[in-house]
């Protein structure tokens, strides 16, 4: 009896099949609004359907419905779907005894819909990188990690974990390491790098093939690094250091030590100069050198006096140790007089107005966040859609602001292919929101769900992840307590 009614059963589906089988795949999330980043266009009741960790299909949601049969059906709801965030500028560090809080750092910046990260070192390079091998083998839950590995640095730096080179042989040595190690690209800061060696290290990793980013040296022009190969400045300052006028006689007499740091930084800023800058910037731009403004991190630092964030909800997620961590530049700010106070504000006005500047000469600007360690109160995973809201503040487009945070990244690694938007082909990292991000950038922060590599995490998944951390974290501070 049963057996004729299920064979009465599939012979009805038979023949309400229609003439096209349907094709098979995991997740299909239906009647989305789909965000077309580049387009700053929003594509209404579409459907997209997921298959392993990849994007198989997009289009009008009945169309697409009637074609695919997966194992799992999402309602989208209206809801706007973008591509995964991409944070480009994150640290892990703070010492041996940090590893663990670190690695819980992972998972705040996928329930943020934050689906890639870009380390750009610390002093853990060698947990950092057997983390990108664990999470790309599926045995460490977290976002597609890519890392600088150890940085370059001349001898006895002030950061730890680097690569100390003292001349060039040892810059060979150490980019040698570094192609071992496989790094995603390759940091160079200069707290005691000589700049004769920082230009090689750069011209030397373009040789090899790597990717540079880094911190320029005071005795160089930013067109000194340009030239040499640097990819991308980090942190809005060398933006604005190149829009001085007098840039390249500042760099000449503090190399030539005619001129102290911090006589150099007064000269720097009171020489900012509009016209100087937006050449500068179409340079930039015409040499696919990225920008990372690092907004946030900055601001947090200089605002201190205004808000000293003891109460941040956001603290329960973060690790004594880390918030330990945070001392450093607290402490530095509290020294502060007023005059000094004051100085910190207009600096950072005078910083985040390159921004706009940047945009209007067409340079790409990645969105990063500076979140880890020792940036204080500068939170991995929220950290990210404060520095979007301050994009939007500044002048940016939500339109633009969302780019920086989805095209720019894969855009710098050159994986435009795989991310940065939402079809056939592209990886299945998406974020589904409940408003749309094009009329306000704050609807980032309202994540109804996040795909990761094809894993849909919603929101009831989100809040348990947050709400793991916040207690891994409150058992730490129970173990710290006297
Ligand atoms: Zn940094």
């Amino acid at each position: 009896m049963l057996k004729s009614l299920l064979s009465a059963f599939s012979l009805a589906l038979a023949f309400s099949t229609p003439a096209i089988a349907a094709e098979r795949a995991d997740v299909i999330i239906r009647h989305a609004a789909v965000i077309d980043v580049a387009g700053a266009r929003v594509l209404p009741g579409q459907a997209v359907v997921l298959r392993g960790e990849d994007i198989v299909a997009v289009g009008p949601d009945a169309e697409i419905a009637a074609r695919w049969q997966a194992g799992r059906s999402i309602e989208g709801g209206g809801r706007f779907l973008i591509p995964g965030l991409w944070d480009m500028h994150v640290h892990f560090g703070g010492g041996p005894a940090l590893i663990e809080e670190n690695k819980a750092l992972l998972s705040l910046y996928v329930a943020h819909g934050i689906t890639s990260i870009r380390d750009a070192s610390g002093d853990l390079p060698v947990q950092v990188l057997e983390w990108r091998e664990a999470i790309r083998s599926g045995k460490l839950a977290g976002p597609q990690l890519f890392t600088s590995g150890a940085k370059i640095e001349g001898i006895r730096p002030v950061w730890k974990g680097t690569l100390e080179v003292g001349d060039e042989a040892g810059v060979d040595a150490a980019l040698e390491r570094l192609r071992r190690d496989r790094v995603d690209f390759v940091k160079i800061t200069d707290s005691t790098l000589t700049p004769p060696l920082f230009l090689y290290a750069l011209s030397r990793a373009r040789e090899a093939g790597l990717r540079t980013s880094g911190h320029i040296p005071m005795a160089l022009t930013v067109a000194q690094a340009m030239d040499a190969g640097i990819r991308s400045l980090e942190h809005i300052d060398y933006a604005y250091k190149a829009g001085v006028k007098g840039e390249a006689a500042i760099a000449a007499d503090f190399a030539a030590g005619r001129i102290d740091r911090a006589e150099a930084n007064r000269r720097l800023r009171e020489g900012f100069d509009r016209q100087t800058a937006l050449a500068a910037y179409r340079n930039l731009a015409a040499k696919d050198v990225f920008v990372t403004p690092t907004l946030n991190g900055g601001r947090i630092i200089d605002f201190l006096d205004v808000d000293d964030h003891l109460d941040d909800d956001y603290l329960a997620y973060i690790g004594p140790g880390l918030r330990a961590t945070y001392a450093w530049r607290v402490e530095r700010a509290a020294k502060a007089t007023p005059e000094q106070i004051a100085a910190r504000h207009a600096h950072y006005r005078q910083l985040a107005a390159v921004l706009p500047l940047l945009q209007e000469a067409g340079v790409t600007i990645m969105a990063g966040t500076d979140a880890g360690f020792l940036n204080s109160y500068n939170y991995p995973g929220i950290g990210l859609h404060d520095e979007l809201s301050l994009y939007v503040k500044e002048g940016l487009t939500p339109a633009q602001a969302l780019a920086s945070a989805t095209r720019a990244g894969p855009d710098w690694f050159g994986r435009l292919d795989r991310y940065g938007a939402i079809e056939a082909g592209k990886a299945a990292d998406l974020v589904l929101l409940d408003a749309n991000p094009l009329e306000d950038i704050r609807a980032t922060r309202a994540i109804h769900a996040v795909v990761l590599r094809g894993a849909v995490h919603e929101r009831a998944d989100l809040d348990r992840m947050l709400d793991q951390a916040r207690r891994q974290v409150a058992a730490w501070n129970a173990q710290r307590a006297p």
